[in-house]
């Protein structure tokens, strides 16, 4: 299939015969694996006396692609692996075993068949049309002093795609990258081992680069992707490159300074600064005005009996 997908990703015609040729496979089978493509989403074209083609073709990743766009230093410190298909590469680059020190591991797919978002939600990434990538950093510093990491990987992600162009982009607490209150991103950090000593961290991180108008509306809230806010295309293979160097430099700030180094930055890119939200947890809801966050990521929030500290986890914000 990738080797098909190779072929067809230049968005030209090509015909059964000449894929069955460059593929070593009979005209019938070739036929089969064009269904298989139909099934990932992706939206073929045939005509007669033609051939197939992608509708408007698609960029596949391409780690020496990536590689290009690393910054010199982070290339000798980044592990990349890129894949096909998978069902969460929050779980491959784990699978993938240990990681030498100083070494960050990243790892991207084509597609998930079970992308996660908190507490068990489901994130869509249908075939080519994201960047959804997952880090493996490992830390030696227990679970205290990973607060506040998840707001400050979004800020991550603000940089990178700023890079690319990307503007008005806007951080919603603990972690949603939105633009026009849209979601255009999320995140997804998971740690395994000891919760005051050696633990792994994995840092899952899904961006929309470019979905139809159908994949954009099955999502269940309003959603967004690159294509629409910068108005024209973005290579995903550059949004990959930029997004691991600004997680490779921010994960060596936030190992030595953890997140007040990144608070007053993150405030500027607030959503939800002086705003009446509301906090909803499985069992109760608390509104009040949008202070911004602590020096440990947690979020002040004003009520009528004062103001409170919340930290991630069981909570989610949403605008009153
Ligand atoms: P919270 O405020 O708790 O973070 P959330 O609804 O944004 O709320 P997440 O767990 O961060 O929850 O993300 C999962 C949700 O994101 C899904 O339930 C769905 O609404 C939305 N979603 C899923 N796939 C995408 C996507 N590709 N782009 C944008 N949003 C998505």
């Amino acid at each position: 299939m990738d080797k098909l997908l190779g072929l067809l990703a230049d968005g030209q015609f090509h015909s059964g015969e000449e894929l069955g040729e460059h593929l070593g496979i009979s005209r019938a089978a070739v036929w089969k694996k064009l269904k298989a493509v139909e099934e990932l989403g992706l939206a073929l074209d045939s005509v007669r006396g033609k051939g197939y083609r992608l509708g408007s073709g698609i960029e596949l990743l391409d780690s020496e692609k990536i590689k290009s766009c690393l910054d010199s230093d982070v290339q000798t410190r980044a592990e990349i692996h890129t894949c096909f298909t998978t069902e969460s590469t929050n779980d491959l680059v784990r699978d993938l075993g240990t990681v030498p020190a100083g070494i960050t591991r990243f790892c991207l797919a084509e597609h998930q068949t079970r992308g996660r978002g908190r507490r068990g939600r489901a994130w869509n990434s249908p075939f080519g049309s994201t960047v959804s990538l997952s880090a493996l950093w490992q830390n030696g510093e227990g679970t205290a002093s990973l607060e506040g990491l998840s707001l400050a990987v979004g800020l991550a992600v603000v940089k990178a795609l700023e890079t690319l162009g990307a503007r008005d982009l806007k951080l919603k607490w603990p972690n949603d990258v939105l633009w026009q209150g849209k979601k255009l991103c999320g995140v997804l950090l998971e740690v395994h081992g000891d919760p005051t000593g050696e633990c792994e961290v994995v840092i899952g991180i899904g961006i929309n680069v470019r979905l139809s108008d159908e994949q954009l509306t099955s999502i269940g809230q309003p959603a967004v992707d690159l294509f629409r806010v910068c108005d024209k295309a973005v290579s995903r293979n550059a949004v990959a490159g930029h997004l691991i160097n600004t997680l490779t430099h921010l994960l060596e700030g936030f190992g030595q300074g953890g997140f007040t180094l990144f608070k007053n930055q993150w405030c500027e890119y607030d959503a939800f600064r002086g705003q009446e939200v509301t906090l909803v947890a499985s069992t109760r809801s608390v509104t009040g005005r949008c202070l911004g966050v602590d020096d440990h990521g947690g979020l002040l929030l004003e009520t009528e009996s004062g103001v409170h500290v919340f930290n991630g986890g069981e909570v989610s914000l949403r605008q009153s």
